[in-house]
């Protein structure tokens, strides 16, 4: 009761700080939602695949046959992807406006533009009993997981956010990052704090990810590398192995209540970053390949909304005259992010709320719609 007045009150101080923002408020860009009826799936997939805009997808397409399987998804929209301090908008940010249904400034991770808290989704479908998991091939305390469990100011609070992880509901992770847990400036020891809290903790020095034996009495976590997990093309290759592991724990119940799980090909954007195509292409396919087992699972399934987008652009990136398949010939515009629009892929009951044109913050508001969460959320 007090997180939903809590809302409210953050949703109104949002709007009346509108004119603070830089960029324009959001328009209103009517979806008509309420027509569209559907069985409200149990679980939902929320697949980001970071810097990943429609040449990443078109490369990574051309790099293999000609096929991905996004596809497999009939229902396409396009998300605005602007932050409210900057039109290009960093991951920050933008996985804030999808955990949150907010826009804020970029570098803001689960908080509004006065830097005030505003409840995620992982907090509002743990409250229902919703089981809940995060699976991602950055550091766990990156910008675009923390945005599902963390409330800080900055980015780059790195043992802030660490410490909110080891607060939050989050069932079940893999990810890289031990050092925000060990050998902080606080002398706090999160893994044995967390441990103590029914936490089973591994990772990749003790054990490579394939051979982990799953507990499913106790909440999971594995650490895939001490900070940054190494590129796809250096053998990593966890990303779609962890998805399947993801999804049989959190439906281990029977899958009475339902679960929430974030996937994240986190470094599509590092290869735009350093303007490698070669990068790109390879995080792309391992991507698709987490992408093709949550839609697997969803069909078998028959109760889960799998949803799959970018939070933004990164590199400008194009295919250029001479290009063939199998063989890209790339250009860059800049190192940095785009704002380009960028496509939504959807799958499963509810996928109807994904079709058309709409801001960012509306794929927070269409899963709360699709799990008809939102008059359990009013007060
Ligand atoms: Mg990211
Ligand atoms: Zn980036």
């Amino acid at each position: 009761m007090k997180r939903i007045l809590l809302f409210l009150v953050v949703l109104g101080l949002f709007s009346a700080c509108g004119q603070r923002q830089l960029v324009e408020p959001e328009l209103p860009r009517p979806v008509p939602d309420d027509s569209i009826s559907f069985n409200p799936p149990k679980n939902i997939i929320l697949l980001i695949g970071d810097g990943m805009g429609i040449a990443q997808i078109t490369a990574g397409m051309y790099s293999n046959g000609n096929q991905l399987n996004l596809e497999r998804c009939k229902y396409i929209g396009l998300h605005i992807p602007y932050s409210s301090d900057n039109l290009v908008t960093d991951s920050a940010a933008g996985a804030t406006a999808f955990a949150c249904g907010i826009k804020t400034y970029n570098g803001a991770i689960g908080v509004d533009p006065s830097k005030k808290a505003v409840p995620n989704i992982v907090e509002q479908v743990s409250a229902m009993g919703m089981e809940t998991g995060l699976v991602v091939t950055s550091t766990i305390t990156h910008a675009t997981p923390a945005a599902f469990y963390a409330h800080q100011p900055r980015r780059d609070m790195y043992e802030a956010i660490a410490a909110d992880l080891a607060a939050s509901e989050i069932d079940f992770f893999v990810g890289g990052g031990t050092t925000d847990f060990v050998g902080r400036q606080d002398g706090r020891n999160l893994i044995d704090e967390m441990r103590n809290n029914g936490f089973f903790l591994t990772d990749s020095a003790t054990v490579s990810f394939d051979k982990v034996q799953i507990p499913f009495d106790k909440k999971f976590g594995y650490f895939s590398s001490p900070n940054a997990p190494v590129k796809a093309s250096e053998g990593r290759d966890y990303l779609p192995l962890a998805t399947q592991k993801a999804i049989q724990y959190l439906k281990r119940n029977g899958g009475k209540k339902g679960f929430f799980l974030m996937v994240e090909g986190s470094q599509i954007d590092w290869g735009g970053h350093a303007n490698d195509s070669d990068y790109i292409v390879s995080e792309m396919l391992d991507f698709d390949k987490a992408v093709g087992a949550a839609l697997d699972f969803a069909e078998e399934d028959g109760n889960t909304l799998v949803i799959i987008t970018a939070d933004h652009e990164t590199g400008g990136y194009s295919i250029l005259p001479g290009s063939e398949m199998n063989k890209i010939r790339p250009g860059f515009t800049t190192d940095s992010h785009t704002a380009s629009l960028i496509p939504v892929f959807a799958f499963g009951p509810g996928q109807e709320l994904f079709t058309g044109v709409y801001e960012n913050t509306a794929i927070y508001h269409k899963m709360v719609r699709a799990l008809s969460l939102s008059k359990k959320l009013q007060p």
